[in-house]
């Protein structure tokens, strides 16, 4: 059993990060024969990239997939841990997944994910979960297959939950869920220590990809007919940071531009990475999307001090101000965090000062959520629930006025929008998003789907938008 330490996780070593390629067990590829999988997926796109992974690793030991859990040989859960409404319903679904196997004890039961990472989540489950058979961790990927072959033979919990990150694995096989966008991780970690965030316990120090094995990828993508690639990291700005040749986050997206797809996305961006190169770059090359997503988390000095964000309300405003000279039609979303600990009235204020200077194109909002580990779990949270609640209230109001203006700036245009499947409003209504990631609601025959198309917006709504195909 190899449980989690917060206090290794918090550890930067000097370690160097080797390369490790991943290899198929032959022995083990018969493992899943004419059984089932069930996996469900919380929390950023970092996890759907790593369900893509998990799905691929289980299908080369034959598995195959089911989306309906009463019929899994083996239920995955893989978790977030950045608010605890995350983690009440992971453990709202491992009840359901208890009562399956009173019935079907031949169940394997899990969880991975970042609450695996959690020294607290892998006590509780030692002591009240002791029915489950697996718990492994986000560094522990890769060992997967030897993991569930111990949790079988053994039939009880086997716990694999590295503190510390490994090196970098390569070659982990991937089963994307589209045929036209794919998720690339270019880095791993982040070594920012917001003082609200798990991300750094829970993920490790920052590792970034070496290029080649990035480019790589890319070019295999656009082989495969895709369309879109979205570049992902915890800081993606800070990438190549930790690399031994000068080779940042500007040159990556220009090598990537280079590869000839057709579009490129990247998140999440902390402010204080963003450089001006970085700017030009995206400014450069059309294939580089428009859209940039630049939290903010809160507009008080004060408060930004105690979070750790190291830039000030005034430097952020900088920044979004160049961003949109450089790039008048992008489109910019944020992160806020309301009811952070001795956040005032005032303070809340400034953050709403900074959103009718920046007049988003949408914001996800928050309440500050403790995380346990964290130093701002220790600080005293002297703001009342009521007031926390009435502030988000009054906080998404205005984020939506703005969503809503944003939008209407379509109206009439015609935008290019890469249709990727069928709606959820209904049969022969297709969806995809524009350049600025924008979702678009479009009737139009299927033949469509998988192609960049011109679409004239014809209705404007606060979260979506319905459009028809422009005639050529
Ligand atoms: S930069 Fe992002 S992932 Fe890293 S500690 Fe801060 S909020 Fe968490």
């Amino acid at each position: 059993m190899l449980v989690p330490n917060l206090k290794q996780a918090k550890i930067r070593t000097k370690n160097k990060i080797e390369i490790d390629k991943y290899k198929v067990d032959e022995t083990l590829k018969n493992l899943g024969q004419g059984k089932k999988y069930f996996l469900k997926t919380y929390g950023c796109q970092m996890n759907e990239h790593d369900s893509e992974n998990i799905k691929a690793i289980l299908e080369k030991m034959s598995y195959t997939e089911t989306i309906d859990m009463e019929d899994a040989d083996l239920i995955l859960l893989n978790t977030c841990a950045i608010r605890e409404n995350a983690h009440n319903k992971v453990f709202g679904y491992l009840g359901r997944a208890k009562n399956l196997k009173m019935r079907k004890p031949s169940v394997i039961v899990g969880i991975c994910g970042c609450m695996a990472q959690e020294e607290v989540v892998v006590n509780k489950i030692i002591n009240e979960y002791k029915w489950m058979d697996i718990v492994f961790g986000t560094h522990n990927i890769h060992n997967l297959p030897h993991i569930l072959k111990k949790a079988i033979d053994n039939k009880k919990l086997e716990i694999e939950v590295f503190s510390c990150e490994g090196n970098i694995i390569e070659d982990i096989p991937v089963k994307r869920d589209s045929k036209y966008k794919a998720w690339i991780n270019i880095m791993y970690g982040c070594d920012k220590f917001c003082t609200y965030c798990i991300v750094p316990y829970t993920r490790g120090k920052q590792r970034s990809r070496k290029k080649e094995y990035i480019l790589k990828e890319v070019e295999e993508l656009v082989r495969d007919g895709y369309l879109e690639v979205t570049l992902l990291g915890q800081n993606v700005n800070a990438y190549g940071k930790d690399l031994e040749e000068d080779y940042g986050m500007e040159n990556l997206l220009e090598d990537v531009a280079k590869t000839g797809i057709k579009r490129i996305r990247f998140v999440t961006s902390h402010p204080w990475d963003f450089t001006d190169k970085m700017i030009e770059v995206i400014k450069k090359y059309d294939n580089i999307m428009p859209y940039i997503h630049l939290p903010l988390q809160s507009g008080s000095d004060k408060i930004l001090k105690l979070m750790g964000r190291r830039y000030t309300k005034e430097e952020y405003l900088e920044l979004h101000k160049k961003l949109k000279k450089a790039l008048p039609n992008s489109s910019i979303t944020t992160d806020i965090i309301v009811g952070f600990p001795n956040e005032t009235e005032e303070d809340f204020k400034e953050t709403l000062d900074v959103v009718n200077n920046c007049k988003y194109d949408s914001a996800f909002t928050f309440i500050f959520s403790p995380r346990v580990g964290t130093p701002a779990a220790k600080m005293k949270d002297d703001v009342p629930f009521e007031v926390k609640q009435e502030r988000l209230a009054r906080l998404n109001e205005l984020v939506n006025k703005y969503s809503k203006e944003a939008n209407l700036k379509y109206k009439d245009k015609v935008v290019p929008v890469l249709i990727e499947g069928y709606s959820e409003k209904g049969d022969n209504i297709l969806m995809g998003y524009t350049d600025t990631m924008k979702l678009v609601n479009i009737k139009c025959d299927k033949k469509y789907i998988g192609t960049i198309q011109n679409v004239r917006i014809k209705e404007v709504k606060t979260w979506s938008m319905d459009g028809v195909l422009e005639e050529d």
